[in-house]
C-alpha cells in the first residue's frame, strides 16, 4: 500500500489540510494518473468555500487542471496506456449517450461528474480519472502550460466561440486573471480589438503586454463610460467573480452585442433591463467550460505558438496561502502546483 499527499477540504469554509492518503486503485474504465502539474482555478476556492447553490460534499480533494502520466489502467480502460500524458478537466465524465452528449454538448450532460467537486480532483499526487474523458496532451505542450489550459484555456476559448466573435469586432475581457489572460489571447487570435478590464494595475500591465488595445481600471474609472466612448463592445466575456461586473459589461455592449457569462460569483444575481435587451438586440449567454474536442483545439493552438500561459509554480503544502494570494488579486495569471 503506497501513500500520497493530497490537499483535502475537511469542511466547507475551513482551511485545506495536507493529508497522507492511500493511492487509489483504478476501477473499471478508470486510469490512475500521477500528477505533474495541477492548476489553481478560482472555482476551487468557490468549491472549498461552498459559494454556489450546488455544493460539494466534504471531505473532498479539489482541482480540475491536472496534467500527468498514466500509471495504471483498470479493467476495460483501453483508450489510454500507461505512459500516456493526459489532462484531467472539470468534465470528469458524462453519460455519453444523452442528447447533449451526442450533439457536441457533453458539458451540459445532466449526469456528468466534475473533477474536484463531485469526485476527487487533482490537488494530489495521484488521481483516478475516466479513461474516456482524459485528454491527450501533445508533446509540444509542457505540463506546466497544459494545466492552466485545461480549464482557464478551454473555458475562455469556448466562451468566445459561443459569443460568435468575428474579425474586426471589439471584445471586452472583464477580469484578467487565470481565465481572462487567455480569453484576451483567443480574442486576438480571432482578429478582434481587445479591451481589458481589471481592478489591479499589474493585471492591466500584463494585458497590455499580451496585446490589449485598451486597458481599463474599473476601480479608478467607470468601465461603462470608458468602453462606450471607445465605441462599445460587440462581445463582453466576464470572468470576474462579482455580479456587478456583469451588469457593467452588459451596459458596455453595442447594439447586437453578446454578453458571455463565465465568472461564477458568490453574489449570484444580476438585474438587466428587458427593454434594453429587446431594443438593442443584446444576447446573454452562459458558457460552461468546453468539450474534450475544444481542449484538443486549445492544446493545438498552444503547440502552434498562438498563446502564452503566464503562471508561477507553487508547492501543494502552501495551498492555503495560495488561495489568499488569488483572492487578493496578487497572482500573475495562474498558480500551478508542481510535483
Ligand atoms: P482569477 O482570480 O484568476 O481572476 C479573476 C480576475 O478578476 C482577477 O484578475 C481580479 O483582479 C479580477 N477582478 C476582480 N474584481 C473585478 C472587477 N470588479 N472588475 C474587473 N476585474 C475584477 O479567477 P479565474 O480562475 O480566472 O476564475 C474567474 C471566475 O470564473 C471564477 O468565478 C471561476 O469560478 C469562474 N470559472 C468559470 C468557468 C466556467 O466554465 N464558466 C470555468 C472556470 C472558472
Ligand atoms: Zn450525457
Ligand atoms: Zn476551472
Amino acid at each position: 500500500m503506497t501513500t500520497m499527499k493530497a490537499a483535502v477540504v475537511p469542511k466547507l469554509g475551513a482551511a485545506l489540510e495536507i493529508r497522507d492518503l492511500t493511492v487509489p486503485e483504478p476501477g473499471p474504465g478508470q486510469v490512475l494518473v500521477k500528477i505533474e502539474a495541477s492548476g489553481l482555478c478560482h472555482t476551487d476556492i468557490h468549491a472549498a468555500h461552498g459559494d454556489w447553490p450546488v455544493k460539494p460534499s466534504p471531505p473532498f480533494i479539489p482541482g480540475h487542471e491536472g496534467v500527468g502520466v498514466i500509471q495504471a489502467a483498470g479493467p476495460g480502460a483501453t483508450l489510454h496506456q500507461p505512459g500516456d500524458r493526459v489532462a484531467i478537466a472539470w468534465l470528469g465524465s458524462a453519460c455519453g449517450h444523452c442528447g447533449y452528449c451526442v450533439s457536441g454538448w457533453e458539458t451540459l450532460c445532466e449526469t456528468q461528474q466534475n473533477s474536484g467537486y463531485s469526485v476527487d480532483g487533482c490537488y494530489a499526487e495521484y488521481v483516478l480519472a475516466d479513461d474516456r474523458y482524459v485528454v491527450d496532451v501533445p508533446e509540444a505542450v509542457t505540463s506546466l502550460d497544459a494545466a492552466p489550459l485545461t480549464c482557464a484555456g478551454v473555458t475562455t476559448f469556448k466562451a468566445i466561440k459561443v459569443a460568435g466573435l468575428r474579425p474586426g469586432e471589439t471584445a471586452a475581457i472583464v477580469g484578467i486573471g487565470g481565465l481572462g489572460h487567455l480569453a484576451l489571447q483567443y480574442a486576438r487570435v480571432l482578429g478582434a480589438r481587445v479591451i481589458a478590464v481589471d481592478v489591479e494595475d499589474a493585471k492591466l500591465d500584463l494585458a497590455r503586454e499580451l496585446g490589449a488595445d485598451l486597458v481599463v481600471n474599473a476601480k479608478t474609472t467607470d468601465p461603462v463610460k470608458e468602453i462606450t466612448s471607445y465605441g462599445g463592445a460587440d462581445v463582453a466575456v466576464v470572468t470576474a467573480a462579482s455580479a456587478r461586473t456583469f451588469e457593467q459589461a452588459y451596459a458596455s455592449l453595442r447594439r447586437g452585442g453578446r454578453l458571455s457569462c463565465v465568472g461564477l460569483p458568490a453574489d449570484d444575481t444580476i438585474t438587466l433591463s428587458v427593454f434594453d435587451t429587446v431594443l438593442s438586440g443584446k444576447h446573454v449567454i452562459g458558457s460552461i467550460v468546453g468539450t474534450r474536442n475544444d481542449l484538443a483545439d486549445v492544446f493545438a493552438l498552444h503547440a502552434a505558438g498562438r498563446t502564452r500561459v503566464i503562471s508561477e509554480r507553487r508547492e501543494l503544502a502552501d495551498v492555503n496561502a495560495c488561495f489568499d494570494e488569488v483572492l487578493a488579486g496578487r497572482v500573475p495569471a495562474r498558480l500551478v502546483f508542481t510535483f
